[in-house]
């Protein structure tokens, strides 16, 4: 063994040793439908104004910690009730292991509990924090199994529950008197996440849960709503909760050009949303579509993607990959998603070239 490799095995953990980096192809030259960005840029008007704002953005200083005017304009401008306030990650990918880091016991084995399939990052963030991940089985209509979820509840006593809302890579909403009655259940050993990435799309949310359940965290992101580039994530819960999150937080999370673009999106917040809305239309018409492909089944979807079912789904993907159409194969993520495939709802021109590889990729 060469000296790095005992280095490697004498101080990295063996947990870590074995994991893989989060992969993500490299996409240049591709039609990029794998991974829910939203595929419109502001406006070039607008986004010469951004370039001025941000030449005005003093690099030379830390941020302001307290992040104060941001988060008052998300506050303001997105529906956090009166009295709540928000902290910040550099993505929500940050906020999930900081609530992970937060809840990860010392002196036990902290459980975080998810339906799966569910978005990955719930299960790396409880691994690396050190944690058990209880992943309980959704329904085959992918809606929640209660009997089941309730009984996990009993026996793990989770931490923490995350709820994707809608979920993701399945794009259904659960039944919000099933998600009620499992924050419920938590009581007061369990914080629920509900991990709202696409409510943009959705147009539903748990924020105004939050005075209901004091367990409650509702958790979001800018990514799908258009800034995946800029990684701004918040999430909101009861005060002193949320204070306790803010511990974990590195003090520097978010950089002074994200809080910048932030800003000024959201001044611009009816231009995100027009897109969205334009985006949930180009949904329907996809699904419309890819229903009439025979092989095909297609899932219910709140969210910025579709999810369907084909013969073959690594087959299609492949013929899909080489004609530069990168889609996501689901195929090997979850039993119930044996042959699914997800592809993010993008423009016209872009779903056109979608539907005609991969309707000859299914031929
Ligand atoms: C995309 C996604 C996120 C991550 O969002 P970032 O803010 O870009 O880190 C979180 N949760 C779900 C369910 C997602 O699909």
């Amino acid at each position: 063994m060469s000296f790095i490799d005992n280095l490697i095995t004498n101080t990295i953990r063996a947990d870590v040793r074995k994991a893989n980096s989060y992969n993500v192809p490299d996409s240049s030259g591709y039609i990029k439908l794998d991974s829910m960005e939203n595929p419109y840029q502001l406006p070039v008007e607008l986004r010469a104004e951004l370039g001025r704002r941000l030449a005005d953005a003093a690099l030379n200083r830390y941020p302001v910690p307290s992040y104060a005017a941001l988060k008052r304009a998300i506050c303001a401008k997105l529906g956090v009730p009166t009295g709540y306030d928000v902290i910040l990650g550099n993505g929500s990918d940050e906020l999930i292991s900081i609530v992970a880091m937060a809840t990860a016991h010392q002196d036990r084995r902290a459980v975080i509990l998810a339906p799966v399939p569910a978005f990955v990052m719930y299960q790396r963030s409880a691994q690396f924090a050190g944690m058990d991940f209880v992943g309980v089985a959704l329904k085959s209509d992918f809606s929640l199994d209660m009997p089941a979820m309730l009984a996990a509840i009993a026996e793990h006593k989770p931490a923490v529950l995350f709820l994707a809302y809608p979920n993701n890579p399945t794009g259904n909403l659960y039944d919000a008197a099933d998600m009620a009655e499992l924050i419920d259940a938590l009581g007061d050993t369990g914080i629920a996440v509900v991990d709202e990435a696409y409510e943009p799309f959705a147009r539903t949310s748990f924020m105004g849960h939050l005075e209901e359940f004091e367990n409650l965290v509702v958790m979001r992101t800018l990514s799908k709503l258009g800034l995946a580039g800029i990684r701004l994530g918040y999430m909101s819960a009861a005060p002193a909760l949320l204070a306790q999150f803010d511990k974990v937080r590195p003090p520097y999370n978010v950089n002074v050009l994200t809080q910048a673009a932030a800003e000024f999106a959201l001044e611009h917040l009816d231009v995100l949303n027009k897109q969205a809305e334009q985006l949930n239309a180009a949904r329907t018409e996809l699904a419309a579509e890819l229903a009439k492909l025979p092989g095909v089944e297609v899932y219910p979807s709140a969210a910025n993607f579709l999810t369907f079912k084909v013969p073959n789904s690594e087959d299609a993907c492949a013929k899909l990959t080489g004609a530069k159409v990168l889609v996501k194969n689901l195929g090997k993520m979850h039993e119930l998603l044996a042959n699914c495939v997800r592809v993010t709802v993008s423009t016209p021109e872009e779903n056109a070239a979608f539907l005609t590889a991969l309707k000859a990729a299914l031929k």
